[in-house]
């Protein structure tokens, strides 16, 4: 029998709802339990590919080529499992699903509603999800809160599930519990509120995840559980942490593996958290710092800088530096900045290492060009994801082997050199406009050069790495650009496609087409992101 966890966020978003999530997961699975975990989007965009990621934050990419929410890839991280696409419902596949049905006589000429047809075409798909990752125990995450009118067809949904199995299912109430500065005291009430909001769409919470500055104190656990039905012990507390690794420690601390199994009926085991306990030393315990730029263009909403649209690359960055023992330290740079005054390239110096993330679009892609210019003429570390691999492509087609005016179609479909372009299958979706779900998405096999940076890294001579991207490198500029001493170390054998762009004659210069951000685990750092730390950490030591 299944059990199902469905966790709902009060008062705001943005206080962690997805971590929550994958720390309770991770917390069960240390006390013995099978489990995954599913998000749930009110967005009517079929998929999260679509959306802005200044927005939206990142787009995850799930090895069986789904775009999904940045959740998805902490339940990834989190859980040490791969997420398929079955794990991840919007509101337009709904939709999408229930209409196509109708179409198709499936409703046997039944009159089709809102209700009860959509969420029982969610819970459907919750139960689909559930059995494929054969869970003993299913989070359901519900995007958003309370209280938003986009979400009353999912808590409808988990309420009728749990009228059809009272002892299985068990609801989570994520909410923010803020200390207005002029007040100086932590203030219930938003988040009474938030549950009493539950309660109008028929669901009472089982436990509140208490997010707040500092920890919860007990008048304050008391009032909590007073207002909203519970008993003290189902508020969980969960101040704020320095690293989001701490998160399932701490939920260790409160019991709360522990209160929910009982909640569901479960056996309960000690929970083995030895490898959570050393990964947090390491975390806490690190002084020595790396330092390293990334030049993207995603994180500047108004006045504030959100590193959202990134977070895999983070996380893995901070999982490879943690694996040498130090400190990452991130500094954004906008690639505008080189165009319009190419001396603050200068500022580069400073790094230990430079990425370029995945982007799309010209903005600031002249001045990427010259910051790869700058870091393979300075001998920088430099490690380029996707568009970053594309651009170093551009940039040695350019200055090394004089090809001016060399670009990807993407940018100048008129360029005498398309050394990136869309190849014929690609060219016939544009031409069509059919953008949603069809670039190269998810995972494609890669076979490895021997003797490499990229074939030494991974230690292998096939792997398999996760891709969104709808260009790719134009293979009639192979020879010339081999010439001058690029390197193709790693090949979609099937379709020819060049996966990997390395310089043998540089301390680090590595362009991969595919994203491995999406594959590096806090346990298990991927192998490129690690060889480039190490790279940067020795270019630390010898400046
Ligand atoms: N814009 C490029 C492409 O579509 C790169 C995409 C990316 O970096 N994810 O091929």
């Amino acid at each position: 029998m299944t059990k199902f966890i469905f966790v709902i966020g009060g008062v705001m978003s943005g206080v962690g709802k997805g971590v929550s999530v994958s720390s309770l997961g991770a917390l069960l699975e240390a006390h013995g339990y099978r489990v995954s975990a599913m998000k749930i989007d009110a967005y009517i965009n079929v998929d999260a590919g679509t959306m802005n990621p200044t927005e939206h934050g990142e787009v995850f990419v799930t090895e069986d080529g789904d775009e999904t929410d940045q959740d998805i890839g902490n339940y990834e991280r989190f859980l040490g499992e791969n997420i398929h696409t079955t794990n991840y419902v919007t509101t337009g596949r709904v939709y999408q699903k229930v209409i196509e049905d109708e179409r198709n006589l499936k409703y046997g000429g039944r009159c089709v509603e809102v209700v009860p047809h959509i969420p029982e075409e969610v819970i459907r798909r919750i139960r689909l999800a559930a059995k494929k990752a054969k869970a003993d125990i299913f989070l359901i995450e519900i995007g958003g809160t309370v209280g938003e009118y986009q979400n009353i067809l999912f808590l409808e949904a988990a309420r009728m599930m749990k009228v059809t199995e009272p002892g299985n299912v068990a609801f989570v109430l994520v909410s923010y519990l803020p200390t207005p500065p002029h007040i100086g005291e932590m203030k219930t009430k938003p988040t009474q509120y938030a549950a009493r909001g539950l309660n109008a769409a028929g669901i009472q919470a089982d436990f509140i995840v208490a997010r707040s500055s500092e920890p919860l104190d007990e008048p304050r656990r008391r009032k909590l559980g007073i207002f909203c039905s519970l008993e003290p012990g189902a508020i969980i507390s969960a101040p704020n942490v320095d690293s989001i690794y701490e998160l399932p420690l701490l939920f260790a601390r409160e019991k709360f593996g522990e209160k929910m199994l009982i909640k569901l009926g479960c056996r309960v085991r000690t929970p083995q958290m030895k490898t959570w306990q050393s990964l947090v030393r390491t975390v806490k315990g690190v002084k020595d710092e790396v330092r390293i730029a990334i030049i993207g263009k995603y994180f500047l909403t108004g006045k504030y800088t959100l590193s959202d649209a990134y977070i895999s690359v983070i996380e893995s960055l901070k999982h490879a530096a943690w694996y040498w023992k130090k400190k990452p330290v991130f500094e954004w740079l906008s690639a505008e900045d080189y165009e319009h005054d190419p001396r603050k390239l200068r500022e580069l110096d400073r790094f230990d290492g430079v990425l370029i993330p995945g982007g799309f679009g010209s903005r600031g892609i002249e001045g990427k060009i010259r910051a790869i210019q700058y870091v393979r003429e300075k001998k920088i570390p430099y490690f380029g994801l996707c568009y970053g691999m594309q651009l170093a492509t551009i940039e040695f087609a350019r200055n090394v082997a004089g090809l001016a005016d060399a670009h990807t179609t993407e940018i100048d479909p008129k360029t005498p050199h398309p050394v990136i372009y869309a190849n014929p299958y690609q060219m016939q979706n544009i031409i069509n406009k059919r953008y949603g779900g069809t670039m190269r998405l998810g995972s494609y096999p890669c076979s490895l050069t021997k003797g490499t940076i990229a074939q030494k890294a991974y230690g292998a001579s096939r792997v398999s790495e996760r891709h969104r991207h709808r260009y790719e490198f134009n293979n009639a500029y192979w020879d010339r650009l081999e010439k001058k001493g690029l390197r193709f170390s790693g090949i979609y054998s099937a379709k020819k496609l060049v996966e990997i762009i390395e310089l043998p004659s540089h301390p680090f210069f590595v362009g991969v087409q595919f994203h491995p951000e999406f594959q590096s685990r806090p346990f298990r750092p991927h192998p490129l992101f690690r060889e480039f730390l190490k790279a940067a950490i020795l270019r630390k030591k010898k400046k």
